[in-house]
């Protein structure tokens, strides 16, 4: 299949017709035609109704941008050519006074960037043409009524021309005449408000309004690829990890329709329900109205199926009862469309004159509840096998599910109700601006976006939003459509609000809210709630449980959780974890009750004093690791010895100095002096990790008879085996490892003796210094080498960039801003540099030791694309905090079965 999913032709072809009595494309040349023209193709291929037109492939917007968006040579006579072929399909010409050729020019790159890029209808309408369009349609206040909205359109896109200049004229136009609605004006008003435009336009860009149809084209077409570049494209790409190389292309398609009267109309729809994967049609109409004008929100669009009518309580009819031919044609399209793709369909049509026309289908964008619902339904329906299914679920998505739900036993006053858009409870500040809600996030606020309807403008808001609330739209407005990509829950046309921006306030009813107050929003119900609202864990069990078990049948990595308290480890092992691949020491040591005793240990003068400490701190240690061992009975527990630098346990200001050197009986100055002496300009690269425990080998004989002591009971309890593997942390060197192994083993051996019990253990180190991994070989090799390699890839990033993990962020968000990354390197890892001393660590180290175990546990043991790259580089397993888990098992799963070659068949997305 790869091999036909092609970037480039190499025939030269930059044009594809389809449904134009010749069809060129594949559904598996999306890299060429974008998804929108691949599967335009595909479904003109099925023998469905699409209106014939051409895609202009995306190589040629790559070109258009290599020669400082110049169009290139020869272009022209290819798309003239596939014009002559789309006009005789149907029986017209391009710019042809007597039977004119309309069309729609509409972008479409590989992955669907919905709304981002710029779309232009009725083009090739003129002061001549539009006299043919009302004698044919017989309908002249339609025709002329497509040529204001093709100014309109045109003018904003194309010549820059801002659209309030129209607003204003028509809004003008009606108060002047006492009209409320657009469907007050007559043939003559439309009329009246052209001349209007144009006056305008010539106004604002000194040239009148172009009535030369090839014109008209190409400055649709152009304007099409700029806006691959505009910065709603931009932002959209940088938050879905899309290349800017991709390019988009452009779709040219004959106009069908949907406004020509009562028997036209236009939908889209899903073969599946995209909140919950039941599988029924789910999907809105209008009648008499452009496909824009269903996504616009602004009038409220009908169900598609009687039985979604009679649950939403609906009054104006479904398209099932209102056309029922056409339903049923529509009904049978559906059923071919996910038979083919074998996945849920999203779809545009329009019916002119009651004459079907499928304008577009693609994968449907889903919630993470429904994607598992489809995958199971799907396998136990044929369509699809278990390993397709796993491959079907977006790991990162997963999170969606770990969303809060609304307690039912909680109180709770419902202030609204609207569409349940995307599941998951959210409670927060109200906001209403975009730029607000995310500044205030930057501030660590929670807020609920709410506004009268969203529009791309507003996604980085919508992002930075726990939740989102809107007044107007359906349940694929623009707001339902994005928050459920983003997994952000949403209630949407909660139609009883009324919000003044301005005034910054949310009236409903008698009740008015602020801007700051607080409400909860049901996603799963469509309810708007007063303040914050009692929520509760989500239940991972159904669809989620049985594609898991796939996953976790197809995955050869294993999966282990950081951990450092019981709470996490049993979240872990709820999640699936198979060990504890990283429990931190030191976390054991900040809480309150704690801290004393290891700020005596560090205050101490000398090794006694030290030791005193210590043996304060040895039960504490003891207890905590027999019930790690206990609750991960009989999997692995990794446990790292004190790895941070010692001034981080030691009071900074002055007022906590005076109160910490009371309490351990110290003079103030004492304390001062020891926090002065512990201060290092680079705490990074420090007094830390394994340098500690040479200088003061005590702490780790304390850490390791904790350890061992600890197993000895836990065995007993649990009558499992309990399998510590003892890690030191940021060795650059063989003898750091050796000195530090001798007194752990010394350790070990005591407590065998003291206890009687056969202990089981391993002792390894972190490879988090570039040093390490080239020195792999020799850190591993002989008897008393190290027997685990766990890659803490979060200080490896640091010391093979040379960049501080505490002062990266702005140098970052700078560079992503450069493009010099295409993601952060302490989230996604940098597969070229840090993980290339990742496989030679690994290779060097097997090289002496070939049951080396190896695993990861910086944060990148939880990032879908670093999982991928694990598998490819041979570790052992991956360790991530508990609530990664899921996302680590799937794509641990989908690692292992992209790396078989078990792909799976072109799907429409
Ligand atoms: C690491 O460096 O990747 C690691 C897991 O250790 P820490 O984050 O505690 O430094
Ligand atoms: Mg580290």
């Amino acid at each position: 299949m790869a091999n036909r999913s092609q970037t480039a032709d190499h025939s030269g072809k930059r044009v594809y017709l389809f449904g134009a009595g010749r069809t060129d494309g594949t559904a598996d040349m999306k890299n060429l035609l974008g998804g929108k023209g691949a599967n335009l193709a595909e479904m003109a291929s099925l023998g469905l109704p699409v209106p014939p037109g051409f895609t202009i492939t995306t190589a040629v917007s790559t070109d258009y941008y290599r020669n400082g968006k110049r169009l290139p040579d020869g272009l022209k006579a290819e798309v003239e050519d596939a014009l002559d072929h789309v006009g005789k399909a149907v029986g017209a010409r391009f710019g042809d006074r007597a039977a004119p050729l309309l069309v729609s020019v509409r972008s479409g790159a590989r992955a669907s960037m919905p709304g981002m890029m710029d779309t232009i209808l009725n083009l090739g309408l003129t002061d001549e043409t539009v006299k043919a369009l009302a004698a044919k349609s017989d309908n002249a206040r339609f025709a002329y009524d497509s040529y204001r909205r093709f100014i309109q359109m045109y003018s904003d896109v194309v010549l820059g021309v801002d659209h309030g200049v129209f607003e204003d004229i028509l809004s003008n136009h009606k108060n002047l005449n006492g009209f409320s609605l657009d469907t007050d004006l007559s043939a003559d008003d439309w009329q009246d408000i052209i001349a209007a435009y144009k006056k305008a336009i010539e106004q604002e860009t000194g040239k009148p309004f172009p009535q030369d149809t090839q014109e008209q084209l190409w400055g649709a077409i152009s304007a099409v690829f700029s806006s691959w570049q505009n910065d709603r494209a931009k932002t959209y790409r940088r938050l879905h990890g899309i290349p800017d190389s991709w390019g988009t292309a452009v779709n040219v398609q004959a106009m069908v329709f949907g406004n020509l009267g009562d028997s036209s109309a236009t939908g889209v729809a899903f073969t599946r329900n995209p909140s919950t994967g039941t599988r029924e049609i789910y999907g809105e109409f209008l009648v008499n109205a452009q496909g824009e004008d269903v996504v616009a929100g602004i009038r409220t669009p009908q169900p598609l199926t009687e039985a979604a009518r009679k649950e939403a309580g609906e009054t104006a009819p479904s398209l099932e009862a209102l056309m029922p031919k056409t339903f049923g044609e529509l009904k049978q399209a559906f059923a071919n469309l996910e038979k083919r793709y074998r996945d849920m369909q999203d779809i545009e049509f329009t019916i002119q004159d009651g004459k079907l026309w499928m304008l577009q289908t693609r994968s449907g964008k889903r919630t993470t509840k429904a994607a598992l619902k489809i995958a199971a339904d799907m396998v136990k329906e044929g369509l699809i096998s278990e390993e397709d299914a796993v491959l079907r679920i977006e790991p990162s998505g997963l999170d969606q599910l770990l969303h809060p739900s609304i307690d039912p036993q909680a109180e709770k006053t419902v202030v609204a109700r609207g569409l349940p858009a995307s599941p998951g409870a959210a409670a927060g500040e109200i906001v209403f601006d975009a730029d607000e809600a995310e500044a205030m996030r930057g501030r660590g606020r929670e807020v609920i976006l709410v506004r009268v309807e969203t529009s791309p403008e507003d996604i980085h808001g919508m992002h930075a939003a726990t939740g989102i609330l809107t007044a107007r739209g359906g349940m694929t407005s623009h707001a339902a459509v994005v928050a459920r990509g983003m997994g952000r829950p949403c209630v949407c046309g909660a139609g009883a609000l009324r919000i003044d921006y301005a005034a910054g306030t949310m009236r409903v009813g008698a009740e008015t809210f602020k801007k700051g107050d607080i409400i909860t929003i049901d996603g799963g119900t469509g309810e708007v709630l007063k303040g914050r609202v009692k929520m509760r864990q989500p239940e991972l069990s159904g669809d989620f449980a049985t594609v898991m078990q796939w996953a976790d049948r197809a995955r050869r990595l294993g999966v282990r959780v950081n951990a450092d308290t019981p709470r996490e480890a049993r979240q872990a092992r709820e999640f699936g974890a198979e060990g504890i691949g990283l429990c931190r020491t030191e976390h054991m040591f900040f809480d309150e009750s704690r801290i004393l005793a290891m700020r005596e240990m560090i205050c101490a003068d000398d090794e006694a004093g030290r030791r005193k400490a210590l043996a304060k701190m040895l039960p504490m240690q003891r207890s905590d690791f027999e019930e790690l061992f206990e609750i991960m009975a009989g999997l692995p527990v990794t446990i790292r010895l004190l790895d941070p630098p010692l001034h981080e346990f030691l009071p900074h200001e002055d007022k906590e100095a005076a109160a910490v050197a009371k309490e351990l009986n110290v003079p103030l100055e004492k304390l001062r002096g020891r926090v002065a002496e512990l201060h290092e300009f680079n705490p990074m690269l420090g007094f830390r990790g394994c340098r500690l425990a040479i200088r003061y080998p005590e702490i780790t004989e304390m850490q390791a008879r904790a350890i061992f002591e600890a197993a000895v009971n836990a065995g007993k309890k649990t009558g499992k085996p309990v399998m510590p593997e003892v890690m030191i942390p940021l060795i650059a060197y063989r003898t750091e490892f050796d000195i530090l192994r001798e007194v752990i083993a010394r350790t070990a051996e005591a407590v065998a003796k003291e206890t009687g019990a056969k202990l089981n253990y391993q002792i390894g180190t972190m490879i988090e210094l570039p040093r390490a991994a080239l020195r792999a070989r020799e850190i591993a090799e002989g008897e008393t080498g190290a027997e685990f390699f766990s890659f803490g890839t979060n200080d490896l990033t640091q010391t093979c960039l040379g960049l501080s993990r505490d002062d990266a962020a702005p140098i970052l968000a700078n560079y992503a801003e450069r493009a010099i990354f295409d993601s952060d390197p302490f989230v996604s890892i940098d597969q070229e540099g840090v993980g290339e001393l990742v496989r030679i660590g690994t290779e060097r180290g097997r090289a002496v030791r070939a049951d080396l175990k190896v695993g990861i546990c910086g944060e990148h043991g939880g990032d879908p694309a670093s999982v991928n790259f694990c598998h490819d580089a041979g570790l052992d397993y991956v360790s991530c905090s508990a609530f990664r888990l899921p996302v680590a098992r799937l794509a641990a799963a989908q690692a292992a079965i992209k790396a078989k070659g078990a792909g799976e068949a072109p799907t429409s997305s």
